[in-house]
């Protein structure tokens, strides 16, 4: 094929600012350290980017948790109710996927909690438990001013959900007067509220006691690590032994007034303005799963209107919000580049028609860049709270889409994580299974010993 050599330099001015160097997470690790202080202190808190909510978890489960436990999973990609057997190192696990439907998800609370309880007895009723004595742990992922280990008031709805009367409230309470107004379910009490990060934290604890992170990188992101209390200042919860508690960072929030400009491209504002919360979630929107794929497609439709892709013929699709997933990034990612085969299928996808080898291989060096810049991104996140901690060893889990499909992000956040810690820290990054459900069943079994 008669291929026009391409205008590097074009391409370059156009790429350059997602190519982030070192110096410039550097400067992000600083900015989120003082950020993370802000809001552990009351009187900087209620102006902090960086919640970091204590969540009352104060310790790691020992592997001694034992029993039935009902997990309810709420505000990940599904809605599950989870049956978890504990015993030891053994944990069985049944579980059903509802649907919340549209009207319910920007319905009132009232109704959205009435159809939990109804999920809930459904899956009872399935598993034969009525009548059994049944602690419930509940992920519910949304930022969450937490009271106690069983209080969780919801500070704001984020991923699709707007449930009116629920910002403000405790959602334990909630749950239990739509129990209350069914009043067949009198032995099922929830014990404890936690989030996703939390859930990969205490799952991966389970096996790995030096697990003192936990890392979503998925529809959003975000992450919890062990505190010592004595750095809390918001805290208000006893202050025995063990003198830590678990912080539910809400770092997607990082940015949020405006300190991330030095690394923001235009194809980050663009997205931030065509979102439903312009000015938020600004480190969120620059990794997670939700957006990665369209910073692609905003900087391949940039190079297009360039001529330096398809020789300037676009489609429909490629022009489309949204319509560059961001699992095509991976799987462009992951091609192989003898044939491009895959790459080709997802041009096909977008009716793209005019396109050859120069292309698949500049797309596929968009891609290389975004998702190189989110992994990065995270790991300076990541590098910043290892060097926070006083810990010598560290497992990190993680859970999400993102981390666990990306053929590269593992080896990209390895490489960067190390570059970025003090020498003397050592970590690892541990795949979390299904840490939602089972992180949650270990707490309410914590719980319940304590009880
Ligand atoms: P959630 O975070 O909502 O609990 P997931 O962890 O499944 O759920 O994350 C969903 C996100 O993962 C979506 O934004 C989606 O774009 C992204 N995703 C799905 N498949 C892939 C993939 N193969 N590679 C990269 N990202 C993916």
């Amino acid at each position: 094929v008669f291929m026009t050599p391409i205008d590097k330099s074009a391409v370059e001015t156009i790429l350059r600012p997602l190519d982030l160097t070192d110096d410039h997470y550097r400067r992000l690790m600083d900015l989120m350290t003082e950020d993370i202080v802000k809001g552990m202190n009351p009187q900087t808190h209620p102006a902090a980017n960086i919640k970091c909510f204590p969540t009352f978890v104060r310790s790691v489960p020992d592997g001694t948790e034992q029993g039935d436990f009902l997990a309810l999973d709420l505000g990940g990609t599904n809605f599950r109710v989870l049956l978890i057997n504990l015993n030891g190192q053994e944990v069985k696990m049944e579980s059903k996927i509802f649907i919340i439907p549209q009207h319910i998800m920007l319905g009132s609370g009232v109704q959205l909690f009435d159809h939990i309880a109804d999920c809930i007895f459904k899956f009872i009723t399935d598993h034969k438990l009525q009548g059994k004595k049944l602690p419930l742990g509940f992920t519910f992922s949304f930022p969450c001013r937490q009271e106690g280990l069983d209080k969780a008031v919801l500070t704001v709805w984020t991923k699709g959900f707007n449930c009116e009367g629920v910002v403000g409230k405790d959602v334990v309470e909630l749950l239990h007067a739509a129990f209350k107004r069914r009043g067949d379910m009198p032995n099922v009490k929830c014990l404890a509220v936690i989030n996703d990060t939390v859930g990969a934290l205490i799952s991966c604890a389970h096996s790995d006691r030096q697990c003192a992170i936990g890392l979503i990188l998925g529809t959003g992101t975000n992450a919890c690590y062990i505190e010592d209390l004595q750095n809390v200042k918001t805290w208000t919860g006893d202050d025995g032994e063990p003198r830590q508690v678990l912080i539910n960072c809400e770092w997607g929030a990082f940015g949020n007034d405006g300190n991330l400009s030095f690394i923001q491209t235009d194809f980050d504002k663009a997205i931030d303005k065509h979102s439903i919360n312009p000015g938020k979630q600004i480190y969120e929107k620059m990794i997670s799963g939700m957006y990665m794929g369209e910073i692609a497609r905003l900087a391949i439709e940039r190079l297009r209107k360039n001529h330096l892709l398809f020789e300037g013929e676009g489609s429909y699709h490629l022009a489309t919000r949204g319509r560059f997933y961001t699992k095509y990034v991976s799987e462009i990612e992951g091609d192989d580049v003898t044939n491009f085969t895959v790459t080709r299928q997802i041009f096909d996808e977008l009716e793209l028609t005019n396109h050859n080898e120069q292309d698949y291989r500049l797309v596929r060096h968009v891609c290389n860049l975004v998702s190189k810049r989110a992994a990065y991104l995270a790991s300076a996140g990541i590098a910043c709270l290892l060097n926070k901690m006083n810990k010598k060893e560290v497992t990190v889990g993680v859970d999400g889409s993102l981390y666990r499909f990306h053929p590269f992000f593992h080896d990209l956040m390895m490489e960067k994580i190390q570059a970025l810690i003090r020498p003397n820290i050592r970590f690892k990054l541990m795949l979390s299974h299904d840490g939602s459900g089972k992180g949650a069943a270990l707490v309410a079994a914590v719980a319940s010993k304590l009880k």
